[in-house]
């Protein structure tokens, strides 16, 4: 492991300014994802720049719907009494990620930039496009069975492993971001970016910018009665989704007034389903349109030598969270 210098910032700005002025440096967190690929010699900081001491952990009702900090623990956030209410996808899925204690450290702007779990990814001695650009990608000849059915490229076949994303991309969260040059707001399903020719690039934040606080839309609490998370994995817990499937109704009686679907396991990013959501408007919450809705979600799929399951897997696993989150 390479030495760094470590510092804390406890305000946002001082936190930028490192950023600005060594280009090397990183922010830590929680630390979960972090520490590993330093660790592992993924990546080489020259700096840590701890914000855990920055004001950025409430959550709260605000007039646009509810404000989570990007410091609150995925723990907080998962056990939060408004949460619970109003959001229960986004608590259903942070659960199923990782373990209690990785929820009590990981923060929730930490979990957005967490990097891909590709076994070539972290083993150094592979070639990946993701950590050495231009040196190749392992993945597409080699051992893809955790790999991307959507959206993928010749360069890069990884997935985005986080559980929380997705149930943040299918509720319309919105990113409230700060750099030097002040304030954005990022829609959650343009925050993560496919691969295409640079799939170094995860997201579409830039390096000097900040993650603040991410927003749930008030709207989006009538999906509140009738949302399930769905994860399909290896083993019970502590383990990354093959497929996931992040599933909310709007439903009256037994219509569906509106849905909200998205997909983990599968792409390089948060794969909402606009489609099959379309689709399933003002539609009899059955098993045919739960099917229909699910081939519809599955064109364009393209699987890799070991991943092929998942073009079956895939659209079961949409079916039976769309009729566990109907009843
Ligand atoms: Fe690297 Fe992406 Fe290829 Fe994995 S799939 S080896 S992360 S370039």
């Amino acid at each position: 492991m390479n030495p760094f210098n470590y510092s804390r910032s406890s305000a946002a700005a001082g936190a930028i300014q490192s950023l600005v002025k060594e280009p090397q440096a990183h922010l830590l967190a929680g630390g979960t994802n972090l520490i590993d690929l330093i660790k592992m010699g993924v990546v080489a900081p020259e700096r840590l720049v701890d914000i855990n001491p920055l004001p950025l952990k409430s959550v709260e009702k605000t007039a646009a719907g509810l404000h989570i900090g990007a410091l609150a623990t995925n723990s907080e956030v998962a056990d939060h009494p408004l949460v619970l209410q109003d959001y229960p996808l986004l608590s259903l899925a942070i659960n199923a990620g990782a373990s209690p204690q990785l929820r009590n450290m990981a923060t929730v702007g930490g979990n957005m930039m967490q990097r891909t779990r590709c076994n070539y990814f972290f083993d150094t001695a592979m070639p990946c496009n993701k950590r050495v650009p231009g040196s190749g990608c392992g993945a597409l000849e080699g051992y893809n069975r955790m790999h991307a059915l959507f959206g993928a490229s010749d360069h890069c076949i990884a997935v985005n492993p986080s559980d929380m994303n997705i149930a943040m991309v299918a509720l319309g969260a919105v990113v409230h971001v700060r750099g030097p040059k002040g304030e954005r707001t990022i829609p959650f399903g343009e925050f993560h970016r496919l691969p295409g020719d640079h799939p170094e690039k995860d997201n579409t934040l830039e390096r000097t910018e900040l993650i603040t606080a991410v927003e749930l839309p008030a709207s989006a609490a009538a999906f509140r009665n009738h949302s399930h998370y769905l994860k399909v994995r290896d083993r019970s817990s502590y383990a990354f989704a093959l497929v996931s499937v992040a599933a909310a109704l709007d439903m009256d009686g037994t219509t569906i007034k509106g849905a909200r679907l998205a997909m983990g396991g599968v792409a390089h990013k948060p794969w909402r389903l606009h489609e099959p959501e379309a689709f399933l408007k003002g539609k009899p919450a059955t098993e045919a349109t739960f099917r229909q809705a699910a081939e519809i979600a599955m064109q364009g799929a393209k699987a890799y030598r070991y991943n092929k399951f998942k073009l079956t897997l895939a659209p079961n696993a949409i079916l039976l969270a769309l009729q566990t989150a109907s009843a």
